[in-house]
């Protein structure tokens, strides 16, 4: 099938609107075309609907072609589109996973898409000799999430590869972690899908600003995908997702790439720590190694260890998963100083 036939019916015929100005990048003119106020407040005019500036910066970090960028209001937004773009509600259906990042089972529920569950197995991968099985002549999208969201660990790139090479839908890989497992090298990097795209137009790479490059207020996601598909997403994405200020501080905050490393480092360096520290604390059950930048813990008394950090000013996340994990705990990787405390407190717990 060509990638016209894994797109929604009304989004190949649909007209896109186009806001004012698009057509249109000259300087020293009246500008009297988008109904702006034209007292200069800073922020009296619309953002760039297709943040070239911006993209321009993201395709030079992350050693892609702006061509094959897509900027959300996050990488929620990106998620959403994607579910919109190619799934026709009541037809189509998308394969997730259990436990993984929630948001695209959550996506599938409000564009009234069939959303196929499976489970990890023991190792928190995907059964991937099961998955065709779950694939039928609807399925439009499978959400893959690596380093995946709570469990921390990588999927096997060569298993993309393979799911790729027999499957006839769009293949989603959220890289929101990806970072921390490269240690910030650009996302051309052999870990990342990004290095299956030329090869596979189906595959799809989701990454962000707001983990590793500490952007999360900003509210940026990149979509990195075939420029057929692209097309598509940009007639579906509201003309202004990214607002002027959010482009502007992610510019400047992309030329610093020596900070963002440095960062990145520390984090992985932080998240080493903590992980030998997890090690030795008697009530966990199990720590998993990670290459993001939170780690995964079972305690069975994980409930009442929640209540005692909160109750000393540490909030963590519990992610209660069946059936493989009834009893987690997430810890995000802080500064030093915050993971001192949080060592601090777990040698001080004495378990009720
Ligand atoms: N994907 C994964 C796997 C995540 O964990 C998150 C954030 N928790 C997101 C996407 C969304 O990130 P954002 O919308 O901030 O880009």
């Amino acid at each position: 099938m060509n990638a016209e036939g894994i797109i929604r019916e009304n989004i190949r015929s649909l007209v896109a609107y186009t806001s004012a100005r698009e057509e249109f990048s000259g300087q020293d003119v009246t500008l009297l075309d988008a109904n702006e106020n034209p007292y200069d407040t800073g922020y009296n005019r619309y953002p760039d609907p297709f943040q070239r500036e911006l993209k321009r910066a993201v395709a030079r970090v992350k050693r892609v072609d702006a061509a094959r960028l897509v900027l959300g209001n996050g990488s929620d937004e990106l998620i959403d589109m994607l579910v919109r773009v190619t799934c026709e509600p009541g037809r189509d259906n998308m394969i997730v996973f259990s436990p993984s990042y929630a948001m695209y089972e959550v996506c599938g529920h409000v564009n009234g898409v069939e959303t196929r569950s499976l489970d990890l197995d023991a190792n928190f991968e995907p059964r991937w000799d099961a998955l065709p099985g779950a694939i039928d002549g609807h399925t439009r999208l499978v959400f893959l999430c690596s380093p995946n969201n709570p469990t921390g660990n990588r999927w096997p790139l060569e298993r993309v590869r393979e799911l790729a090479g027999r499957f006839d839908g769009w293949i989603v890989v959220d890289e929101a972690y990806m970072d921390f497992a490269t240690g910030g090298e650009p996302s051309g990097d052999p870990l990342s899908a990004v290095s299956l795209l030329e090869e596979y137009p189906r595959v799809v790479v989701l990454q962000t600003l707001s983990k590793a490059w500490g952007m999360a207020g900003l509210r940026v996601g990149i979509c990195i995908a075939d420029p057929a598909l692209v097309t598509y997403l940009n007639r579906v994405k509201p003309p202004y997702n990214i607002n002027s200020l959010t482009q502007r501080a992610a510019i400047e905050a992309l030329a610093d790439e020596e900070t963002f490393r440095r960062r990145v480092r520390e984090i992985v360096r932080e998240r080493e720590r903590l992980y030998r520290a997890f090690a030795r604390v008697p009530f966990f059950e199990a720590v998993y190694p990670s290459e993001a930048n939170f780690l995964l813990t079972r305690c069975a008394a994980y409930r009442e260890l929640y209540d005692y950090l909160v109750a000393n000013g540490v909030i963590v996340r519990v992610r209660h998963v069946p059936p493989f994990l009834e009893d987690g705990l997430r810890f995000t990787v802080g500064t030093p100083g915050e993971n001192d405390r949080l060592i601090q407190l777990l040698e001080q717990w004495t378990r009720p």
